[in-house]
């Protein structure tokens, strides 16, 4: 998908974007590939593979949750490695809140620099586990939207996000192709965590370049102050 055809595709969804906003997914793809020559970001680096596979792949969330595309909510985005939801939701909608959260602090030093060049406001951005920012009062039962790409298996996953979501908020996992077997079990996790399973919705990307799972968790009812466990603990021993 060359930009040419990224902004047709989202033209074709009642998304026109501004010569600013496609100035800001160009200055983005340029400082993805230069800054990935010398530190570990993303394997995909061609130009139409980013703008699909990065770039269209992270709007898709929108397009299963308009809200999140016109709406000024609060969201936020674990292990968010180079960006991956929640800058191109932000370049598309300004009015987000966005708080990144990642491990990695050069990839939070990369995203901070990157949210300079795009001249993005309202990005909050902060490094460490979610196992111990999920207790932060800062920023648990914070959000109105809590979101991942591809950080863990669905029942891990929702250990380390729930916790951030507010009661009356969502959790929306982004997955693949298994999400229905994830989603199985991680069951009991959701429950014990607060929430309770809503929407399930698919997506096709262009080019049959494979389908993208949502699965929607409703924030029902406060998380217990135990979760989340420790650092390392959730994966080592997903709830089940
Ligand atoms: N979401 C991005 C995407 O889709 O391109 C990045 C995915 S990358 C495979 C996973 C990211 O999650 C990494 O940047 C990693 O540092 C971060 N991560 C993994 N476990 C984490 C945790 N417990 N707390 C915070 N960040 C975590």
């Amino acid at each position: 998908m060359k930009p040419e055809e990224f902004y047709q595709a989202l033209s074709q969804r009642g998304i026109e974007l501004s010569s600013k906003q496609k100035e800001q997914f160009q200055i983005y793809f340029h400082e993805l590939v230069e800054t990935n020559k010398v530190m570990n970001l993303t394997t995909i680096t061609e130009e139409s593979q980013v703008y699909l596979k990065h770039f269209y792949d992270s709007l898709v969330l929108g397009f299963v949750d308009e809200r999140i595309l016109t709406d000024e909510l609060s969201l936020c985005d674990i292990g968010s490695g180079a960006g991956f939801p929640s800058i191109p939701l932000k370049i598309v909608n300004p009015k987000l809140k966005i708080t990144m959260v990642d491990s990695l602090n050069k990839r939070i030093k990369f995203l901070n620099d990157l949210s300079g060049k795009l001249n993005l406001t309202g990005i909050n951005l902060v490094h460490g586990r979610a196992e111990e920012l999920g207790k932060n009062k800062l920023y648990r039962e914070n959000y109105d939207v809590v979101t991942a790409r591809a950080v863990a298996a669905m029942n891990v996953l929702t250990e380390l996000c729930l916790p951030f979501a507010k009661v009356g908020g969502e959790f929306i996992a982004m997955k693949s192709e298994k999400a229905p077997e994830e989603l199985n079990e991680a069951t009991y996790a959701i429950k014990i965590l607060g929430g309770k399973v809503g929407d399930q919705k698919s997506f096709e990307l262009p080019n049959n370049e494979g389908v993208r799972n949502f699965i929607f968790v409703d924030k029902t009812k406060p998380t217990p102050k135990k979760y989340p466990r420790k650092p390392g603990t959730p994966g080592r021993k997903p709830l089940v």
